[in-house]
């Protein structure tokens, strides 16, 4: 299961209501964090998240409400004694940026930094478990957005069809397993699919944001399970959003029902905005299965097998 933390769902500058934009990803005991506006440190802590289990960060842009947050959180990790090494992805100019608070003795940081630096659309990052990709966005500067995909698992593997089969317990069911034909001492021939489930999809969501309507955001949406997608401006403000590089809620929502997206989740919220019942409703028109997240919003990715 993956669980989404939104920390801050707000625009340009931290409010009673909205902290600007941070949102983490939960998945087997790790984190990963797609932007670190300012209080990031505030909200892990409100959010009951533990900063040492920070394995990557990922940074959209370089505008301040969405890395403002960083310097703080490096320093604290420090400070907790982080000794494990921390992948900052992120555009052209991180590590120098990074590696300059570090000179300047703004934060110490004796733990590994693995600097990613984006520089073309593709994979950036990739373990056993997941992979993360990287697509431009269309913003008043250069904006990364990303998606997390894991790769599918194999299906279940069922004993009692391996054993009518004729395929004595033991090693022969790790061969199977490993997607190996058996012939058996009485030339009995048993392939995989006769013992084994449907392969189980693995889960997947993108973050893109800050973004006006482009189709970096369709690449990365494609099929996903959840997309987070800015929603700056209301619904019906499409020429102010993206004279200012931005998108309304209702680009959002249209981005996912063309990219054939499960759900959306609206974040980047004006904070000349109070109420947002309203757009929720009118957007769920475009594409239902819409929420305009507030922080600390908890959302859960279960699996479907
Ligand atoms: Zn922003
Ligand atoms: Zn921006």
């Amino acid at each position: 299961m993956i669980t989404i933390t939104t920390l801050g769902t707000g625009s340009g500058k931290p409010t009673p209501e909205r902290n600007v934009s941070c949102t983490t990803v939960f998945r087997e005991g790790e984190l990963i964090l797609f932007d670190c506006g300012e209080g990031t440190q505030v909200q892990l802590t409100r959010a009951r998240l533990r900063p040492g289990a920070i394995k990557i960060i990922c940074i959209t842009h370089f505008h301040g409400d969405h890395i403002n947050g960083l310097p703080g959180l490096l320093g604290t990790l420090q400070l907790n004694q982080r000794t494990e090494p921390l992948y900052l992805i992120g555009p052209e100019g991180l590590e120098r940026y990074v590696r300059t608070l570090a000179r300047l003795g703004v934060v110490g940081m004796r733990y590994p930094l693995k600097f990613i630096e984006v520089t073309r659309p593709g994979e950036v990052y990739r373990c056993q478990d997941f992979s993360i990709t990287a697509d431009r966005l269309k913003h008043r500067i250069t904006c990364w957005g990303y998606r997390l995909t894991e790769p599918d698992r194999p299906g279940r593997f069922d004993v009692e069809a391996a054993k009518a089969a004729g395929v004595p317990p033991g090693p022969l069911f790790g061969r199977l397993q490993r997607g190996e034909t058996l012939t058996l001492d009485d030339g009995t021939v048993v392939t995989p699919d006769q013992v084994m489930g449907k392969a189980r999809p693995g889960l997947s969501l993108a973050y893109c944001c800050d973004t006006q309507p482009c189709e970096g955001v369709q690449r990365l949406a494609q099929g996903v399970d959840v997309l987070m997608h800015e929603g700056t401006y209301a619904p019906d403000e499409g020429r102010m959003a993206h004279q200012r590089g931005h998108s309304t809620m209702a680009d959002a929502a249209r981005a996912a029902l063309k990219a054939g997206a499960s759900r959306l989740i609206i974040t980047h919220v004006s904070p000349k905005y109070t109420r947002t019942d309203g757009f929720e409703r009118a957007v769920r028109e475009i594409f239902p299965h819409t929420r305009i997240a507030r922080d600390l919003d908890v959302f859960e990715m279960a699996y479907k097998h």
